[in-house]
């Protein structure tokens, strides 16, 4: 497998991923890094969560690594355009994180803010600026920024700024670039629309696809807690008393929480390690290497400190809490289908997440069977997959939905009524208590 050594980088930018807790690049990086290390333009169709913009970010540091120059006032030695102001301001902090040890001068660019204090940092020269194309083109025109000596440009979430109406402003805003450039280009989607943009603003491109998210999703065998928020850690421990749950990865959102987590199943006789950002290296590698010669049955990660982790034979995944984004949901549950191998994934979803829940669905096109599990809720309903009893069922279930022949249900008639052999999808599926408390929006 590729390593972040073998990729060409300059050690300080190794050394600021080591910092962050990235072990191995994802297929993206794998791909992307090293031709853009020789200077070609890239095509990538990838969404968020892959890893992009380290790929494009680190060979950018590495760039002005080789070649220390300073911006000239009024300009930028690389410009990336960004749909929104909340994802400039996250790329701008990730080359902040990638270039720690180099310090590079970055900023960020986006309407409804005053002008003032951008037209200061652009004065003194950027080498990274990231924007949004808007009020990047009011700077453009009154002359406070100019793009006749920027070297690189990143157009970031293509399909989602043509959304937003941005075909023009980008098309005015890579008129005012050089000709000589290099050139990188990322969508999620490749429309008709977005291939013609990409052919007028690419010499020669790499392409980098990377598998679409639902392809994994579609491969691995799902199955839902409903629960109540405090009764987790108890059926966590129940879930694990059954063998076929054999080597394991719990996700937890927080690194405070793996810890309580695995050492609730510590105490609980389950062995569990957990491994996340604060633990020291040296603790990882014991964890892990446990993990792969089946000493620890459990491994309890955060998202992040689970990327690098490479495991074969991981039988399930199992979410503690789920994740903030959908994307997130369907990283971690593909830890446990490597290679091919079919995999299991359970989550354990209280009240709260609901709608992150709904997300996941809405992103996999899926609906997930499901078991409630929660003491007060109007509805018990299961639908099991068939011919498995998930562990830990309550002895008076239900059974139906997509994955079971005949989907009414028997014990739960007039109990939820019409429509319980459905997923969630809203809370009316199964009862009032289901409505929950909504995660405000993400
Ligand atoms: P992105 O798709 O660029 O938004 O990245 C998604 C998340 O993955 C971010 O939280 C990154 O910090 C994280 N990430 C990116 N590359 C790696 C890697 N090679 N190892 C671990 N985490 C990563």
């Amino acid at each position: 497998m590729t390593k972040f050594s073998d990729l060409g980088l300059a050690e300080i930018l190794l050394r600021a991923l080591v910092q962050e807790g990235y072990e191995t690049p994802t297929p993206i990086q794998a791909q992307a890094i090293p031709a853009l290390m020789e200077g070609r333009d890239l095509l990538g169709i990838a969404q968020t969560g892959t890893g992009k913009t380290a790929a494009f970010a680190l060979p950018i540091l590495n760039r002005f690594i080789a070649d220390r120059r300073r911006p000239a006032p009024h300009s930028a030695r690389a410009l990336v355009l960004a749909p929104t102001r909340e994802l400039a301001a996250q790329i701008a902090d990730s080359f902040r994180a990638y270039g720690q040890f180099m310090r590079p001068s970055v900023g960020v660019i986006f309407g409804g803010v005053s002008h003032r204090p951008q037209v200061e940092m652009l004065s003194r020269g950027l080498e990274v600026l990231v924007a949004t194309p808007g009020r990047l083109l009011d700077h453009l025109a009154s002359g406070k920024l100019r793009l006749d000596m920027t070297e690189v440009v990143v157009l970031d979430e293509a399909d989602h700024m043509l959304d937003l109406g941005f075909l023009q402003p980008i098309k005015q805003i890579v008129s005012r670039l050089p000709k000589k450039r290099q050139n990188l280009f990322f969508s999620a989607t490749m429309p008709k629309e977005i291939s013609g943009l990409a052919q007028g603003m690419l010499d020669n491109p790499a392409r980098v696809e990377v598998t679409p998210v639902a392809t994994t999703a579609e491969r691995i065998e799902q199955h839902v807690y409903l629960v109540d928020g405090g009764a987790k850690r108890d059926i966590l421990v129940e879930l694990f008393a059954d063998p076929n749950l054999a080597r394991s990865i719990v996700f937890t959102r927080t690194k405070r929480g793996a810890d309580r987590v695995a050492q609730h199943l510590e105490k609980a006789g389950v062995e569990a390690a957990a491994i996340h950002g604060d633990k020291s290296q040296n603790q990882r590698e014991r964890a892990l290497d446990g993990f792969r010669r089946g000493k620890t049955r459990v491994l309890v990660a955060t998202d992040i400190a689970a990327r690098g982790i490479d495991v074969d034979g991981v039988s399930h995944v199992v979410n503690f809490e789920l994740p903030e984004t959908p994307e997130a949901y369907v990283h971690r549950i593909g830890r446990t289908a490597r290679a091919g191998a079919a995999g299991r994934a359970i989550s354990l979803c209280d009240n709260g997440e609901r709608d992150l829940l709904k997300a996941i669905e809405k992103l996999t096109r899926q609906s997930l069977p499901f078991t409630d599990r929660r003491l007060y809720a109007d509805a018990h309903v299961e639908r099991p997959v068939p011919g498995r009893r998930p562990a830990g069922a309550p002895p008076r279930s239900n059974s139906g939905g997509p994955r079971s022949a005949g989907a009414a249900s028997k014990g739960g008639a007039g109990r939820g009524g019409a429509g319980r052999g459905q997923a969630p999808k809203s809370g009316a599926a199964a009862g009032r208590n289901m409505h929950g408390k909504s995660r405000p929006g993400r």
